[in-house]
């Protein structure tokens, strides 16, 4: 059974249509990534799934049970926000204990729940110290281990790494998987960064303007983006708009150059249509004798050398190309010079038509 239902879920503030018609399943044990740009909607769902905001429509399930009329305190979730919210004046310990304490669990039952949790979250050996006396990725440790120590069977965690400096969010990001490994809690994770989405995810659910635009793994999100939105937002990216072609898969593209998809596009009503190239996807050199491949040759404006690889961009038709390429290709591909670039039909993914929306 899954653990989640989210059916024709709808959340209004006012004029406001934070949420619209979400539907989602999560099954038990998931690490699931809410993906999507400030103010699509994230928080609200995670809100209405804590208990803390009523849907205006539709209906929530928790393992099969409808929670609508559920308080939030009896839904059996643990909630980590991106402000710690710890008690200054409270051990680490204490903080951790408080929920257990509220529910008046025996002393002994407490102590012992607390140093496993403590020691699940890397800090043991921090019990007696005061929140102020840790760094914010050790504070927001405890937060994650004061929503666990009454072992909730559904966490949900909204930007909790946002406040953190890069590397701490990293480290973090792994201690992350480590512990929802380890447990095996159903995980709701909200988070505007696509690559925290795509490391930390067994799957992804883009919000965009309100909307669930795909729900889907990392790797299908990324090489199958179901929408334009979905596309540019997570990853870099070559859109090509034109009009398909004679044959299935062509594109008659803006700027009077063919592409070659292995799959038919689909084009909305106006007739336009587009494709989608990763930069990783398009190579620079000729393609392999015999091969079936979209060619051409540009003009490099600028390269950036990122140490583990060049980013590209070249200019062909009138618009630009986004290219990665290897460190080495330095040489050849230098600003100003003319390149061949070329890349398969199957790397090259229909997105559907506008959405109706
Ligand atoms: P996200 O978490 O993706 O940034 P939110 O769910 O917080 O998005 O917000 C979605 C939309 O709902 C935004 O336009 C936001 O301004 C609005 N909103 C959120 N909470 C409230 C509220 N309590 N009252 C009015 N509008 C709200
Ligand atoms: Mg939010």
């Amino acid at each position: 059974m899954s653990h989640l239902q989210l059916v024709g879920v709808s959340k209004r503030y006012g004029a406001v249509q934070a949420v619209i018609d979400a539907a989602l399943e999560v099954q038990d044990g998931e690490f699931v990534s809410l993906l999507g740009p400030s103010g699509s909607g994230k928080t609200s769902t995670l809100m209405m799934i804590a208990g803390f905001e009523e849907p205006s429509e539709g209906s929530i399930l928790l393992g099969g049970q409808h929670v609508e009329n559920v308080p939030s305190n009896r839904r059996d979730i643990g909630m980590v926000f991106q402000s710690y919210a710890l008690f200054p004046h409270l051990s680490i310990a204490e903080n951790v204990a408080f929920p257990l304490k509220v529910r008046r669990r025996p002393a002994a039952a407490i102590d012992a729940a607390v140093k496993r949790v403590l020691a699940l979250v890397g800090l043991a050996d921090k019990a007696d110290r005061k929140p102020k006396q840790l760094s914010g990725g050790q504070q927001q440790r405890v937060a994650l281990a004061r929503a666990l120590v009454y072992e909730p069977k559904l966490l949900l965690l909204d930007e909790p790494l946002s406040a953190l400096d890069k590397n701490m969010r990293e480290q973090m990001q792994i201690e992350l998987r480590r512990i929802h490994q380890q447990v095996g809690i159903t995980t709701l994770y909200v988070t505007h960064d696509q690559s925290e989405a795509m490391t930390l995810s067994d799957r992804i659910v883009v919000f965009n303007h309100g909307r669930i635009e795909q729900v889907g793994t990392p790797l299908d999100v990324y090489a199958h983006p179901a929408s334009r939105f979905a596309a540019t937002f997570i990853g870099d990216s070559n859109i090509f708009d034109g009009r398909p072609g004679a044959s299935p898969g062509e594109l008659l593209a803006e700027g009077g150059f063919t592409v070659r998809a292995s799959r038919p596009l689909a084009a909305d009503r106006s007739g336009q249509a587009c494709l989608l190239v990763r930069p990783e996807d398009i190579h620079i050199g000729q393609p392999p004798e015999g091969a079936v491949a979209n060619t051409l040759v540009a003009r490099v404006s600028s390269v950036l050398n990122m140490g583990s690889g060049l980013l590209v961009i070249a200019q062909y038709g009138g618009r630009e190309l986004r290219v990665r390429a290897p460190v080495s290709a330095l040489a050849s591909a230098g600003e100003g010079a003319s390149i061949p670039l070329w890349w398969t039909p199957e790397s090259t993914w229909p997105i559907p038509p506008a959405a109706t929306h």
